[in-house]
């Protein structure tokens, strides 16, 4: 099966089996897909073929996956998912600052890499439509936000929100679907990075969450990635 409405992914991957691997998932669940073994000709092919995702491993051959990131930024603001064998977190929190999307660590499951690219493909969805209509409002399940207005309400109801919780808020919905690292997310709220700042977030979200999640402890919108940042989850 072939659908040609179906999102076309970049798969870029110089070790072949696992190029094979995320290959032959993607063929399986019906999306198309493009491969490049190096960081130039990835570059090359975003550029010529404008693909709707692309999964980038950071470990290449010819360049380092960040400056492949970096080089796509430049002119494009399509989803690139992060594949990195590095476990230690800054390579992770690297790319994202660089302006990768998420992040996926070898070894790591059929599974995860099919819901790592649901919810880019969602985001994409999400981004679309955003263009298309009104973007003074998000809506997320029952979460509503009126960014002219400055008010958020969840279910109806007007949150009482803190400016410091509204706009956290503010800032997650407007990436919802992306991972924001601490310091991103410090650098847009405080306007600086400091180490405290990062220990201030975490009793903001702490708020947040309570006024926000019907179950703090097991939140549905806002996720941690532990060692990293947060994402705001496209809720039905
Ligand atoms: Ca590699």
């Amino acid at each position: 099966m072939n659908n040609s409405n179906s999102p076309v992914v970049l798969v870029v991957e110089d070790d072949i089996p696992i190029q094979n691997l995320i290959i032959t998932t993607l063929k399986t669940h019906d999306y198309r897909y493009l491969k490049a073994n190096n960081g130039n000709e990835a570059v090359m092919m975003a550029s010529s073929h404008n693909p709707e995702v692309v999964f980038l491993d950071l470990g290449l051959p010819d360049m380092d996956g960040i400056e492949v990131i970096k080089q796509i930024r430049s002119w494009s603001n399509m989803p690139i998912i992060v594949i990195s064998a590095r476990s230690d977190d800054a390579d992770k929190i690297e790319a994202l600052d660089a302006g990768a999307d998420d992040y996926l660590t070898k070894p790591f499951s059929v599974e995860e890499l099919l819901a790592r690219l649901r919810v880019t493909v969602r985001r994409l969805a999400l981004m679309k439509s955003d263009s298309s209509s009104d973007s003074s409002v998000y809506t997320n399940g029952k979460l509503k936000i009126e960014y002219s207005a400055g008010c958020a309400y969840l279910d109806g109801e007007e949150m009482k929100l803190t400016p410091m919780e509204y706009k956290l808020l503010c800032l997650l919905a407007k990436n919802t679907g992306k991972v924001l690292t601490h310091t991103y997310i410090t650098e847009n709220i405080w306007g600086k990075s400091w180490d405290n700042d990062i220990a201030s977030l975490r009793v903001f979200m702490v708020t947040l969450r309570k006024k926000l999640e019907a179950t703090p402890d097991s939140p549905h919108y806002i996720q941690t990635h532990i060692g990293i940042g947060y994402r705001m989850l496209k809720v039905d």
